[in-house]
């Protein structure tokens, strides 16, 4: 299927160039649904979309770090020039799985970046992915509603899941310098992600006590700008493996809490609940 956008036609990002800084967004994504059902959370999106675009600057590149993109022994960009659409769920009706989005990627900033940022612990360079993911639906879940013009290119960056926590929040400081090359950073993942706990009947103001409290713990550490104690989430007692039975959905929040200074204060929006386990607070810094 060729992809229905303008996007294709547009020159190739080569490289990035100074801007006023970007703000740096965390995104709770909850359900795959939520990319085409007209809710709150989406309407949210639609209405962050509209105003990072009314900004003095565009972003000249968005930089997703998605819960659904796990790598082992190393970190990886994507660096393909037309990144898929990647559909990595089940159980969904045939119009999500007709969703596209086809937003640009940008390769040669991508060898630039990958070659710049480091591995925290071992000093090494990024990877670089060329034909093993794309965009995956923590992606374009969120862009599509965002800016569903997808002419912002967009590259993906790969966690490596076998790596400790504070590591992923020191990847995120490296991306901070980003901000002022016109990089918008988007973490997407879920503050608290439970799916075994999902009770779909849930109103969106209702919580387990143990996911409303490790909801509250996040917020309380991210308004008071104690943003590395993220990281040391695992020692947060009892409700810990509760919030993240496995903690990918967490980590994309530590890449934005990284790329942000103790000073910006963050605005949160999307506060709530999907099916009671997921929590949807979402937040942007500058
Ligand atoms: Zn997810």
């Amino acid at each position: 299927m060729t992809p229905l956008s303008g996007a294709a036609n547009l020159p190739q990002l080569q490289a990035l160039r100074p801007s006023p800084r970007m703000p740096v967004l965390f995104v709770g994504h909850g359900s795959p649904m939520n990319a085409i059902e007209d809710n709150a959370w989406r309407r949210a999106w639609q209405q962050m979309g509209r105003d990072l675009l009314a900004r003095e600057a565009r972003p000249q590149l968005i930089l997703c770090v998605s819960a659904h993109w796990l790598t082992r022994g190393g970190w990886y960009l994507t660096g393909m020039a037309q990144p898929r659409t990647i559909h990595d769920f089940g159980g969904f009706p045939p119009e999500l799985f007709e969703q596209q989005y086809p937003a640009p990627g940008a390769p040669a900033v991508a060898q630039t970046l990958a070659r710049e940022l480091r591995s925290p612990a071992t000093q090494q360079p990024l990877g670089v992915d060329v034909d093993a993911w794309g965009l995956d639906h923590g992606t374009w879940s969120v862009l599509k509603p965002m800016f569903p013009a997808a002419d912002i290119p967009v590259l993906q960056l790969g966690m490596d899941y076998s790596r400790a926590p504070a590591e992923h929040f020191a990847l995120g400081r490296q991306l901070r310098a980003l901000r002022e090359r016109g990089v918008l950073i988007v973490g997407s993942g879920n503050v608290v992600h439970n799916l075994r706990a999902v009770r779909r009947d849930a109103p969106a103001d209702t919580a387990y006590d143990w996911a409303a409290e490790f909801d509250a713990r996040v917020q309380s550490e991210v308004a008071s700008a104690r943003l590395p104690a993220l990281a040391e989430f695992q020692q947060w007692g009892a409700m810990a493996p509760l919030a993240h039975p496995t903690h990918e959905h967490y980590l994309p929040l530590l890449y934005a809490a990284g790329a942000v200074d103790a000073t910006e204060m963050p605005r949160f929006f999307n506060a709530g609940f999907q099916f009671g386990s997921l929590s949807m607070r979402s937040m942007i810094w500058g």
